[in-house]
This record gives C-alpha cells, structure tokens and sequence, in this order.
C-alpha cells in the first residue's frame, strides 16, 4: 500500500495550482457578482489539457488517469467552484463519448471539446418532473428517416447556452421505461433547440445553468450515443465518474475554507490575543482538516478503483456523499471562524458558503447517493 502521489500527479498538481493561484482565484469573486460564464478561465485550461483530461491522445485528450482529473478538479475547485463545475460536466461528458461513442461521434466531437474549440459540453438528464428519479424524464425522440426528432424540456442544465455538444436523454420507447431511453448528442444551434433564460443561483453563480426547450428538433440518427434503450445506463455511468469530479471539487473548496480559516484566525486579535489561540477555534480547524483529509482519500481512491477498471459506483457514491457534506460543514465553519466579516464579501468564504451548497443537490442528492450505497450493500430488496 502506497499513499504517495506518482510524479507525474505531483508535477500535475503544482502546474495546475500554478495556473490556479494566477489565473482563477483572482477572477472568482468578480465572475461570481457579475454571474459571468468563465469563458477565458476555460480556454485556458483546454489548453493546459484540462477538459478531456481521461480521453486518450488518439481523439485529443490528454490521456491521464482519473487520479490526475481528481487532483486538477480538487485545485481548480480550490479557486473558483463555477469554473470547476463546468470542467467537471464537461470532462464527464468527453469521457461518455469516448467511452459510449462510435468512432465518427468520438473524432467529431471529443477534439472540439478538449482544444477548446467548445467551451464546454452539457449533460442533459433532469426535467421539471423528473429531476432525483430520472428514469421518468418525459422528452421524446421519434425515428422519421434518417433523423430523430426530439421534444419536450430539460432544466438545469450546466453550460446549457455555451456547450458546443450535449449528451440529452430522451425516450424512444414509451413501453419500455427505462429500458426505453436512449442518449443523442445535440449540437449547439440545431433548429428547434431554444435555450432558457439563466438560473439566477444562489452560488456557483458564473457557471451557466439553463432549461433547453426541443421543439421538432430534427438531430441526425448517427448521433445516438450506443444503442436505443441504453441510455439511462448511459447516463448513470457517467454519473460514477461525474461523482469523482464533483466530490474532488468539493475537497477544493474544503481547503480553500481551511486555509482561509488558518490564516484569518492567526491575524484576528480579539481579548488580547489570536483567536487561532482559543481552543473553540482549534476545534473547528482540526474537524475541517480532518474531514479533509477523509474526503481526499476517499475521492482519491474511488478514482483509483476506476483507474484500475474495477467497480466503483459505490466508493464514487461515498466519496461524493462525504466530501460533499464535509465541505458544507467546512464552509459554515469557516464563516464562523470569521465572524461578521464572514457574513461579508469582503471574504472569499461569504463566497464559499454559497458555491458549496449545490453540491449536495446535483448529480444526485444526498439521499440518492445513500440509497446508491445501500442498494450496493444490501442489493436490490
Ligand atoms: C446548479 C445546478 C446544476 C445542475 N446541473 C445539471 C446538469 O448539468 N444536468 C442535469 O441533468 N441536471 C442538472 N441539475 C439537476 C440536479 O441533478 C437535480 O436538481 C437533482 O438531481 C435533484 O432533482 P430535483 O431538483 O428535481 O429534486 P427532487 O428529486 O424533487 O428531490 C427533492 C428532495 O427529495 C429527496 N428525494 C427524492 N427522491 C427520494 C427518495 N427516493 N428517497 C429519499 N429522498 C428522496 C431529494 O433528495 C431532495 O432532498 C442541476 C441542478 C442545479 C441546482
């Protein structure tokens, strides 16, 4: 057993921190007022090999391991949680169609994505309906020829109005349930495709979050993802791995909390001394660094599991459920540890309360990823 990161992770994490420090920590409380889509942060990281970062080189990516995508979402998490969430659903959504994708749909649609040609790629399951149960999504998609033609609403979507490419669940067979869904890949601008107003959120409020309206959307038959009926297998799959981003990022945003902390409370002087010096302050700042660490580990090692081609749902599922609870934690204590000034823009951890709240909502709710876990313990009752 071995805890030390490779080389490669190390020379990995400090380019990525690097760029971080430089790049996104300067611009995530301005992009976060003006709820401005971090398109120049983005760019940047396609070229840095960010946004396809598990795809091999052969379609563009930069073919590392899931460990490398954990440790570059937990830094760019660090600094700016909108801009990690785009990376992190656009990554997922490489990853599906290189992994799902005939050969044309992976040469078409992966370089794109990774050289930053796209600015990002959306994954499009939830509807007004049918958001934790997915498998009641109503949108239909009717073979007519060569085409499919697709209708009805999806909410929420990330990156919606900027995704060159999006991975939309639809039903093809009504009969059949979930076995009658399937995944198409919809190009930015096709007719029929409107784009919603954006989400006004509460936080990750520069990422892009849109319903998209189909109405006799007319999308080539070559672009199904796999087979009809797949599709929610599809989905769920990717969503593993979607975990692995989101849980990383929410150790990012922990660290940011516990460094922010660290440093406010060995400059804040109240009844004569650092408050760092009080045992009450201690205690939150232990709990935040080892709830860190906890979740670090757990993340880095579902990732590992997928690196090794072994099952990883549940450990994704425990790693996104853990990391992404602590994190919230992390962030009300860091508020605390602030005191008024916390409460205020003044510190970024205003801002980090805010982002880190999402993240026990999407891509699955804190209760369907203990209902994941028990189903993988218990099996199927
Ligand atoms: C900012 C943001 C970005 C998003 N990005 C995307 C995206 O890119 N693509 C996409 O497809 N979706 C996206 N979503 C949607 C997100 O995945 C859903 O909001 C989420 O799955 C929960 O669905 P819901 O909001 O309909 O809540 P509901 O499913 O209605 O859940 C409401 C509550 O009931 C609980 N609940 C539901 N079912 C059960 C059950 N069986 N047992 C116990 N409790 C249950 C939930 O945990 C929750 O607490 C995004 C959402 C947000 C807010």
């Amino acid at each position: 057993m071995n805890f030390e990161l490779q080389e490669e992770h190390r020379l990995l994490v400090d380019m990525v921190r690097n760029f971080a420090d430089k790049e996104l920590v300067p611009a995530a409380a301005e992009l976060d007022i003006q709820e401005r889509f971090p398109e120049e942060n983005l760019k940047k990281m396609a070229e840095l090999g960010l946004m396809a970062m598990t795809v091999p080189e052969e379609y563009g990516g930069s073919g590392m391991d899931n460990v490398s995508f954990a440790l570059a979402m937990m830094e760019v998490g660090r600094a700016c949680a909108s801009t990690a969430v785009t990376m992190s659903v656009t990554n997922m959504v490489a990853e599906g169609i290189y992994r799902f994708g005939t050969e044309e749909q992976k040469r078409k649609y992966i370089p794109p994505i990774a050289s930053g040609e796209y600015a990002a790629a959306s994954f499009a399951l939830t509807e007004p309906w049918a958001g934790s149960d997915a498998g009641a999504i109503k949108t239909t998609a009717v073979r007519d020829g060569d085409y499919y033609v697709i209708n009805g609403e999806k909410i929420f979507i990330t990156s919606g109005a900027y995704a060159g490419v999006m991975m939309v669940a639809v039903v093809t067979d009504k009969s059949k349930g979930k076995h009658g869904i399937s995944v198409l890949l919809v190009e930015q601008g096709t007719p029929g495709l409107t784009i919603g107003k954006a989400e006004e959120k509460m936080g990750q409020r520069g990422s892009n979050t849109v319903s998209l309206v189909f109405e006799d959307c007319r999308v080539p038959a070559e672009n199904l993802l796999g087979q009809e009926g797949d599709g929610f297998k599809i989905m769920l799959a990717d969503l593993d791995g979607g975990r692995i981003g989101i849980g990383s990022m929410a150790c990012g945003v922990m660290r940011a909390c516990l460094e922010e902390s660290i440093k406010y409370s060995k400059g804040r002087v109240q009844f004569g001394r650092p408050i760092s010096q009080f045992q009450a302050i201690q205690w939150m700042i232990a709990d935040m660094a080892t709830d860190l660490e906890a979740a670090e580990n757990m993340v880095l090692r579902a990732a590992w599991l997928k690196d090794q081609g072994v099952r990883f749902t549940k450990a994704a599922s425990m790693a996104k459920l853990f990391a992404t609870e602590a994190a919230n934690r992390a962030a009300y204590k860091a508020v605390q540890i602030h005191g008024g000034y916390g409460y205020t823009r003044e510190f970024p951890v205003e801002r980090f309360y805010r982002d880190i709240r999402v993240t026990t909502l999407y891509e699955g709710t804190s209760e369907i990823q203990r209902i994941v876990i028990a189903r993988n313990i218990l099996g199927r009752l």
